[in-house]
């Protein structure tokens, strides 16, 4: 049985010896549902507003134990003046140097046009292997109908639904097929297949996927029927207390993450620019800047503690918007794009001003994302000692509290007044980075889980009496943010509060600080 995972991995991080595929073509021929049928994520930031561009997205996909990194070239949004329409070839091109195969979708649904007629020749000229998809062919109609793609000249032609999943596999065969086996010998091989990061299992919308395998392990050996041993080796879980004194519990190897991607987000003035120059300034910038693969996306990368943090797209926080309206819409647009990238948000808000509308909007993507986040209440130094307006210094619970409420679908987020200008606090913020990362992979045991469960008094939930249900037992299906798996007796949607109780306990019982938990409900008959 094939093995398929995913894990939408921040950024384009160097790793040698893996190839890379890059999906080119023209907007809207499905590039971006064939990336997140292959890498198992779903669009839910990657949006079709207007205005929101999205500019590449990296991946990676496990097929029968061989990886690839894939690259989504994105596409362009027309209203945007700053992406005409030759920034396709330009993304082809690129596409061309870094990549080791391209895959270039057509849809099955239009025309042969002279745009994939000129990217095609393009791409032939590049001489790299290039595989024709044609998408969304969902009929024998439709296939007998887009045979005339053929005539684009390309040898590998793969006819598939990337909405559907028709010809997926076959597309992915072939690719491994083409690709060069890794060289080498097996100590090598497996040298480069340990700096792969852990697959997640959970979709950036909170859709658990589970290989078969998985799948069936989940039904069947890890019910609480089975009476789950768990094994003494070091996997066992270590008892460990957090900073309140609560245990925490941790598998070994959960914790450590080589590197963390971390986003700045916020609206134009918040202090972005300022946090980031802090953030280098005062660590040791490893890699500073490395080129990226974008016109504009540079990250930086810095140690703390043995932690990388890679401040993802850094030019990108640099730039001032133009028009103040402007500003404001490209600081959402670089928001989501950046939560794409990252494993944690740093969503900074100005103290002087509160918690905004657009401050909102901006961490309900970062909440929805499933990224942790950090709420930084920056210039800090303004509303205490030194201000002009005669109102008295602000007081940090009071504060705390509007955030809060402004903000309260981010409970679970730390909150930490900084000052970027004046350095205060910096050292709080990188270890706060340090820890929500390691909580945000944590997993608890199906065993921890069960005993967890004995444990609660679920009379004590405020749930109606027709959407109660039964809980048998509860999995962890995933880490990044976790996700619990509830299996239950019967077909009911999760209410919302029992939702909210059921988290409030699991958060006191396990930590999970600065990461939202996901629920999915499975009914068992
Ligand atoms: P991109 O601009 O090339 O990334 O295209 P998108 O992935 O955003 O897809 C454009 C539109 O085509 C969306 O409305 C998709 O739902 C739709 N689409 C993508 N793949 C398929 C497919 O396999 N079949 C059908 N019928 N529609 C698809
Ligand atoms: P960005 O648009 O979010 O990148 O914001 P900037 O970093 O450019 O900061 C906007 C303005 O706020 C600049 O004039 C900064 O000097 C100022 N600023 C940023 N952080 C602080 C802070 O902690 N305290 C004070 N007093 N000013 C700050």
């Amino acid at each position: 049985m094939s093995k398929y995972h995913k894990s939408v991995v921040p950024a384009p991080l160097p790793i040698s010896g893996i190839p890379l595929v890059a999906i080119v073509g023209r907007p809207n021929v499905g590039k971006s549902t064939l990336f997140n049928r292959l890498t198992h994520s779903r669009r839910s930031i990657v949006g079709d507003e207007p205005g929101i561009t999205r500019d590449r997205i990296y991946g990676e996909v496990e097929w029968n134990g061989r990886v690839i990194r894939l690259v989504d070239t994105g596409g362009i949004i027309p209203d945007d003046p700053e992406l005409i329409p030759s920034e396709i070839y330009r993304q082809a091109r690129t596409a061309l140097d870094e990549a080791d195969l391209l895959l270039f979708v057509v849809d099955a649904r239009t025309e042969l046009a002279s745009p994939d007629i000129d990217l095609a020749r393009t791409l032939i000229r590049g001489r790299k292997p290039v595989f024709l998809v044609v998408n969304k062919v969902e009929t024998a109609a439709i296939a007998a109908a887009s045979e005339n793609f053929r005539q684009l000249g390309f040898r590998d032609v793969y006819m598939v639904s990337s909405e559907h999943g028709q010809g997926i596999g076959d597309l992915l065969d072939g690719v491994f097929e083409r690709l060069p086996a890794p060289v080498g010998s097996p100590a090598e091989e497996s040298a480069v297949y340990s700096e792969v990061p852990e697959p997640e299992e959970a979709d950036i919308d909170g859709e658990v996927v589970f290989d078969e395998g998985q799948e069936e392990e989940s039904a069947e050996d890890m019910g609480p029927e089975d009476d789950i041993e768990e094994p003494l080796d070091d996997s066992e879980p270590e008892e460990v207390l957090d900073e309140d004194g609560k245990p925490v519990h941790r598998t070994h190897g959960e914790y450590q993450q080589r590197e963390t991607s971390v986003a700045i987000i916020g609206r134009p003035n918040v202090g972005k620019s300022t946090l980031l120059n802090a953030l280098t300034g005062t660590s040791r910038a490893i890699v500073s800047p490395i080129a990226g693969t974008t016109r504009d996306a540079v990250d930086e990368v810095i140690e703390f503690d043995g932690q990388l943090i890679r401040l993802v797209d850094t030019a990108g926080i640099r730039r001032k918007g133009k028009t103040e309206l402007m500003a404001e819409k490209l600081s959402v647009v670089m928001a989501r794009r950046h939560l794409e990238a990252s494993d944690v948000a740093l969503l900074m808000i100005d103290a002087t001003e509160g918690v905004t509308a657009n401050d909102a909007h901006i961490g309900g993507y970062a909440h929805e994302s499933g990224r942790s986040v950090i709420i930084l209440v920056n210039k800090w130094d303004l509303v205490t000692t030194a201000r002009t307006d005669g109102k008295p210094p602000a007081d940090k619970s009071v504060y705390e509290e509007q955030v809060r409420s402004a903000l309260k679908y981010l409970d679970y987020a730390p909150l930490i007044f900084i000052s970027a200008a004046s350095g205060m606090n910096l050292d709080k913020v990188k270890k706060e980075i340090k820890r929500v990362a390691a909580q945000r992979r944590k997993r608890v045991t199906t065993g921890q889980m069960n005993r967890f469960l004995e444990k609660i008094d679920f009379q004590r939930a405020p749930v109606p009496m027709s959407r109660r249900m039964r809980i048998f037992y509860i999995t962890q299906a995933a880490v990044a943010p976790p996700t619990f798996m509830l299996f239950v007796d019967r077909d009911v949607k999760l209410h919302f509060a029992f939702e909210r109780f059921l988290e409030n306990q699991i958060r006191a019982a396990f930590g999970f600080a600065g990461t939202p938990i996901w629920f999915k409900v499975r009914a068992r008959n």
